[in-house]
Order: structure tokens, then sequence, then C-alpha cells
């Protein structure tokens, strides 16, 4: 597979002048392929000069050279050779494409529900050549005129307003300039809501099946649109410029959404077609308002080469979560950020892959790939939030005022952006810049106390960077203690060195729990005194602040990733303070992490069913105190089905009988019920084969399969491996579901025989699935559970081998290491006498 590098597109943009596309599509030549006419017309700077156009066919019919014939005869499958170009040139590339089912390309899926097919466009981040002969890279951009024939019963949608000019027949209007990679067609009998916002034309399209649910939740998700179209132009001074803006629920995607101009994608489970919680209503608000983010940083202004992706994802990462708390109904979706997403940045610091913010190696497109993970996002916005900690609100804004303006329709890099910063500050962000975005690692911050009868004598601050990677790291954070529920004092402060007396604690009163970074600015590892973990299952319940108590839950957390706490501990705090908890961005985030990580990992099999009971009997707790139908309740009812050990209870749900209000005839609790039966081999496969009788849709089947792959019989591992790993043609979810379940049963016997096979039979799947997709199915089937000295002892020798493709690599990396971290803390605390150092 050809990979462009850094090198071959920075000569190739010397070169040519992309000026326009003309792209016809045509859908309606059945199932498996579609015809593709793309009319690209670019200057040259040199007369004679060669260059090459990327173009990934089924088969290459023709393509013509300002009107010329080019001979075909070595075309690899990849790239074809243009030569000579006159100084203003028209190639012409007529090819068929097959459609994909690994969410790239142009990816065509069955709805089971009613057997209707669906396409949509993801050309993210090389996948455009599968759709249209292009010269694929983010710094040729040009303006689109693009039509599609289709069924005559589909709806068309795409980055330029689409009009049916005739049955089947569709015309988009000219898009302004467009980099390669936010291409997308949307096509199918999609169904829609539409509205106008400030004279923006909105539209939702969701598949047919889907109707009810969409119509229910419009209004919800165009509020959040309109007021985060209103808060966007008030802080960037810049109307939204790509015309109408539409939001694709499309089926089987890869990401959570993808920022096309005027044609966003996003994961269709976000249309939830069951009960829903508060905070999953929040994170479907969080990326609708992230994607809008990317309509001005990304799409106005795009960064010149995929190194510095980091800017885009970053910045929408913040300018989502600032939007929601000061312009929606979202108030606290900081402590979301705090729950949901920097825990995951912080566990990819710990990895042996982890890399700075900015400025990472990115010598091609498939490396850059691999860049783009909690680094990229989380600490990209903590790190924003510091850069306005340090220079000032109003100084970031009209630094990234200038910003767009400046490259408005263009590319930009690090530099144009770091400059804006110091014109608009005033400051030289040098050094700023060196030490947050472009050093990996993060900083450990802890307070220490010298307390005397009653009142504290020193305190200091301490700041211990990662001896890999040294850096001189300023952190703007508040130090707060508490006490039975009270605020007892807080400090705000600047850590710019690793020891930082703190005199205005001095003579104040002791504290219950000191928190460092209480209101949760900054991006560091915070190591709790002891006094403060002791006191943590008693005063944590009481702590008044969300903040807070989401810095608190983060630091147990990785302190039982970093061996530092004792699971058995943190079990301990989720007895007395879970189920008391308001904020339910913490009440999920942290029963999340305790049932995928924590648990199955840090906890020996033969403790697991003890652990997974202190999480039931706090969700039924939680469950009977809240009212019923809230979303409190759901969460409390999701984690008993998903924890309980209670086999009557589960199959009377499994059943439909005596369900807490508002779950009944809900399909997706059905399957949560399920997936805990069939972990326990309690539900058999005619079970699962009827539930899937009453829930025929492409959400069942994944269930179905998810739940079929978890039971702890050989013969279903051995049907579930074989569906996985085999040829089968599965999708890109139907792999995911595969590989979610399979590690699941509990029993441990049965499943190491496959220990040895994901490390042959998954890296064999190259090639034949995308590499986007092989990303995320390498990471779910890696046999986490399987915590012992062979499994690292069989991921390190794989690590060794020279054929493994980057993103199986990068999944093995980064499980391995996750795996060690879970036998470090197992042979800490006497869990297991295993050598965690092998
Ligand atoms: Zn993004």
């Amino acid at each position: 597979m050809t990979n462009l590098t850094r090198l071959e597109a920075a000569a190739r943009s010397a070169l040519i002048d992309v000026t326009g596309y003309r792209v016809e599509l045509d859908l309606a030549r059945g199932d498996t392929t579609f015809e593709s006419v793309s009319t690209v017309r670019f200057g040259c700077a040199e007369a004679g000069a060669s260059t090459f156009l990327d173009v990934k066919p089924k088969q290459l019919h023709r393509v013509t050279l300002n009107g010329t014939e080019i001979d075909l005869t070595g075309f690899g499958g990849e790239r074809v050779t243009l030569t000579p170009l006159a100084r203003e040139n028209e190639v012409v590339v007529c090819a068929t494409m097959s459609y994909s089912n690994d969410g790239q390309g142009l990816h065509r899926a069955v709805d089971s529900a009613d057997g209707k097919h669906y396409v949509y466009g993801h050309s993210f981040l090389d996948a455009a050549p599968r759709v249209y002969g292009c010269f694929d890279q983010p710094d040729l951009k040009a303006p689109y005129d693009v039509s599609v024939t289709s069924p005559p019963d589909w709806v068309v949608l795409g980055n330029g307003a689409a009009t049916q000019s005739g049955e089947g027949h569709w015309v988009l209007a000219t898009t302004k300039p467009l980099s390669t990679y936010f291409f997308t067609v949307c096509a199918g009998p999609y169904v829609s809501v539409t509205a106008v916002h400030d004279g923006i034309p909105l539209g939702l399209h969701a598949r047919a099946s889907l109707r009810g649910p969409l119509e229910r939740q419009a209004e919800q998700m165009l509020t959040i649109t309109a007021q985060s179209f209103d808060y966007y132009h008030s802080l960037f001074g810049i109307r939204y410029p790509f015309g109408e803006y539409h939001q694709v629920f499309v089926p089987e995607f890869n990401a959570g959404a993808m920022e096309n101009p005027g044609c966003v994608t996003l994961r269709d489970q976000y249309v939830f077609r069951g009960a829903m919680t508060h905070d999953e209503v929040l994170t479907r608000a969080s990326t609708i308002s992230h994607e809008m983010a990317h309509m001005w940083f990304g799409d106005l202004v795009t960064m010149k080469w995929w190194d510095d992706l980091w800017l885009n994802e970053s910045f929408a990462e913040y300018m989502s979560h600032r939007t929601l708390s000061e312009a929606t109904e979202f108030t606290d979706a900081w402590v979301d950020s705090s729950m949901s997403r920097k825990p995951w940045g912080y566990a990819a610091e710990r990895m042996p892959s982890t890399h700075p913010v900015a400025g990472s190696p990115a010598p091609d497109a498939q490396s850059a790939l691999q860049n783009f993970d909690g680094i990229s996002y989380a600490k990209g916005a903590a790190t924003l939030r510091q850069l306005i900690a340090y220079i000032g609100d109003a100084a970031f804004l009209s630094g990234v005022g200038e910003y767009l303006r400046r490259h408005a329709y263009g590319n930009a890099e690090l530099a144009d952006f770091l400059g804006a910063m110091e014109r608009a500050s005033g400051k030289d962000l040098q050094g700023w810049a060196d030490a947050w975005l472009r050093t990996a690692g993060l900083d450990a911050i802890s307070v220490e106390t010298s307390p005397d009868q009653g009142t504290i004598r020193s305190a200091t601050i301490r700041r211990t960077s990662p001896a890999a990677y040294p850096a001189s790291r300023p952190h703007s954070i508040d130090v707060a203690g508490f006490s039975g529920g009270t605020e007892v004092f807080r400090v705000l402060t600047t850590v710019d060195r690793d020891e930082t007396a703190l005199p205005e604690l001095v003579g104040r009163p002791n504290a219950r729990m000191l928190i460092p970074n209480a209101t949760d600015l900054t991006w560091a590892t915070i190591k709790l005194d002891p006094a403060t973990l002791a006191a943590a299952p008693s005063e944590l319940p009481a702590l008044p602040q969300t903040e807070a108590r989401a810095v608190v839950w983060t630091a147990l957390i990785d302190g039982v990733a970093l061996a530092e706490i004792d699971p058995r501990h943190l079990l301990t705090v989720l007895a007395t303070s879970w189920a008391g908890e308001s904020n339910q961005s913490i009440i999920n985030r942290v029963g999340l992490l305790m049932t995928q990580r924590i648990i199955p990992a840090f906890i020996p099999a033969g403790e697991q069913d003890g652990a997974h009971a202190v999480i039931a009997t706090s969700a039924a707790t939680m469950l009977a105190g809240a009212e019923p139908g809230s979303s409190r309740a759901l969460v409390g009812a999701r984690y008993v089905a998903t924890s309980s050990a209670d086999l009557d209870l589960l199959r009377r749900w499994a059943a439909g009988e005596g369900l807490p209000e508002g779950l009944q005839g809900d399909s997706d609790f059905r399957w949560v019920v399920l997936g805990n039966l069939a972990r326990r081999g309690a539900v058999g496969e005619a079970g699962l084969d009827s539930a899937l009788d009453q829930d025929r849709t492409m959400a069942g089947n994944l269930k179905w399969l998810q739940t079929r792959a978890s039971a702890p019989r050989a013969e279903a591992k051995a049907w579930a491996w074989e569906q996985l790993t085999g040829e089968r043609g599965r999708s890109n979810y139907e792999l995911n579901a595969l590989a979610a379940g399979f590690w699941q049963a509990m029993d441990q016997d049965v499943l190491r025989p496959y220990v040895a096979r994901y490390f042959s039979d998954v890296p064999a799947m190259a090639g034949r699935v995308g590499e986007d997709a092989l990303a995320r199915v390498a990471a779910l089937a890696y046999p986490a559970s399987m915590v012992e000295a062979a499994t690292a002892d069989r991921s390190a020798a794989a690590l060794r081998r020279q054929d493994l493709t980057a993103s199986v690599r990068r999944a093995i990396v980064d499980a391995d290491s996750q795996l060690r971290e879970a036998l470090a803390s197992r042979a800490a605390y006497g869990w297991g006498l295993v050598d965690a150092q092998r």
C-alpha cells in the first residue's frame, strides 16, 4: 500500500495549484460498485514537468491529460503519473470504484430492520482516492462541483447544497475551496428534519428505521446547533462560511463524527433508540459542538500537513466544552471532560507510544493516523486552557480571530498559530510551547504540608517531571482544602519550578482533604497525600465542589494504574461515595472505568465477583433512591444489569418482567442484561436468538454478535473467533462487536488458547480491513483480561516482528503497556506472584 510522504506532498504542492474539481458519481449500478468520473483543473509552475494523481479504483477505465489519453499499462493500483504538464491542465479520471464496509471511502450498509441500503463518504485521512481521482493532500484545496446519479427513492446530501434535477439525479452547489479529505456524499433513503437558524439552513438525517427517535430528539439537537452557531459567531467574528449545515447520522461509522464542511457525518448510535442518560445527551451535544468548531478551525483554516492535526482537534475539543458550559444547558461540561476525556489522555501519556502534542513526526499519512489519540484531543485541550491562563482570554480570542482571517480558505502550521498568539499577547511563547507542545509526558503534582496543632505550619507544591521527558511546564492551578463538606481554603498559584512554597496556606486550619488542581485546570497526575487518601471514603461523598470530586476520582484511578493505590481502597471509596454522587458524568465514567478496566485487569478472576457485587449493591441503592424513569434511575439500572450476580433478577428482566420504569420494551437494556448472563454462561444460543428475533435491527444484530461471542463455551469461542478473523466479509462494526464480546467470558481456561491466536490471526487481517477500522479491532480483540506473564511475553515477541502494520503495532504497544500496569499492581498488592519487570 502506497502511503503519501510529507516530502512528496511538499514537492507536489510546490509544483501544482489545483483550481477546481468536478466529481460525477453514479450510485445506481448495483450494490458492490459505483462509477466515478473526476475532472481536475490545475496549474503547474513548470511546463513539461510531471506529477502524480491518487486513485484507488476497482478498475481504472481511462485517464486523459489535456485531452490526450494516458497509457495505463504500468498502473499499480494507486498512482497515475501525469506528464508532460502544461501551465494550465485538465485531467479526467474514469473509474469503477468498490463500495467499502470498513467505514473508509464510500461505505455501504444494509439496514437489517427494513433491508434499505445507505451510503456515506468518509475521505479522512487518505481515503478520498477510493471515491474519486484527486491530489490527496490537505494543502491542495479547491472548490468542488459534484453531481450524483442514485436510485430514484434516495436522498443525496454533500458538501454543497443538493438539488434534485430529475428523478435520481442530484446536483450539489459549488463549494468553497476544500481539502480532499473533507469530500463526502451521503445517499440513501435517509429521513430528515430541517430548520433554519440565523439564515443558515439546517438538516438532521438518519436511516428510515430511526425516524421516530430522530424526530423526537431533533429539537434538542437543533437547539445545541443554534446555540453553538451564535456562540462561535460572536467569539470568532466570522460567519459560518459553508452554506447549508447538514448533520447526517450514518451507520457503522468508525469515529464519533467527521467535520466535512456543510455535511457532517456522525455515528448513528447518537440517535438514541431507547432510554438515554443525561451524560449521553451531553456527549452528543459535545460532538455536535466539536464538529461545528471545526468549520472554522480545520475546515476554513486547515493544517498544512498531518503533523499539525492536533491543532484542529485540540481546538475543537476545547471549544466544544467551552461552548456547552457557557452557551447551553450543559453547564457541567468541563466535569464531563475531566471524567471522560482526561483519563483517556493520561492513560495515553503512560504508554510508550506517547508523543508531544505538536510536532510529532508524521513522515507519511499513515503514521499521522497513529497520533490521533488522547494526546491530540484531551491533552491538547488542557494545554490550550493553560495557554489561556498564561496569556489571558482576550489575547487568545484576538489571536484566534487574526489566525482565522489571515489563513481563511488556506492552510497554516504551528508557527502561524503561535505567531498570532504572540502578536495578540505581546509575549514570547517559544519556551512555553517547547515545554507544553513540543515535549511529551505529564508532570506529577502533589502538595506537602506540615500540620501543627490544627493549623498548617508549612506547605509546598512539588512538581515532578518524567525522567524520560524533562521539561519545565508552568502550571496555573488552585489548591483547595475541604473538611466535612465545607471548603476550608482555596489558593490560586503558578507552579513553575519543582518546589514552590505556598505561604498562603501557612496558618490556615488543617483540611481533611487537600486537593491540588481542584478545578482541574491543568494536565498532570495528581498525587493525593496519605491523609487525604485515607479520608476519601468518608469525606468524598460530602465534597461540595463537583470538579474537585472529579479530580479525586481521577487521582484514585490513576493511582491504581500506577500501582500506587490498592484497588481494594478504590472499591472502599466506591462503596461509600458512588451511589450518592450527583454528577452523572462522574457516575457513569467511574462505572465504566471500574467495569471495563479496573475490575477485569487489576482484580484477579477469583475476586472479580466480589468487586462486581460492590458495583451492583451501590447501583441498586442508586436505582432505589432515584426518581423512577429518571436518567439517574437508568444509570443505576444499567449497572445492576451489568454487575449483578442475581440470576433470578437478570432472567426476569431479560423476559421483560419487573423492569424499572421506562425500560419496558427497551432493547438496548435487554442486551445489557443478556450480556451479563452470557458472560456467565447463563443464557444459551436459543435465548440469544430469540432476543434477536425481537430486535431485528442493525443495533440488535451487533448486540447478538457481541453477546454470542462472550459465552464461556469452547464451541462459542471457536465460532466467534472464526467470524472475527476468518474471511467472512464482516463489516467494521460486526468485527468490533465480536472482538468486544470475545474476552468477556468468565472462564479463563476456555479463553487461554486464543491468546496465541490473537498474535497470529489479527495481524493477518491487515489488507482485508482498512487501517482505521483495524486499529479498533486490534485494540478490542487484544487479550486484555488474560493478565498473565505469558500474555506480556507474547506481546513482546510480536513487537519484535517486522511485518505488523502501523495500526496493529500501535494497538499491541498500547494494550501491552496497560497489561503491564495490571501485572505490576497485582504484584504490588499481593494478588498473584508475577514478575512485573519481564
Ligand atoms: Zn475533531
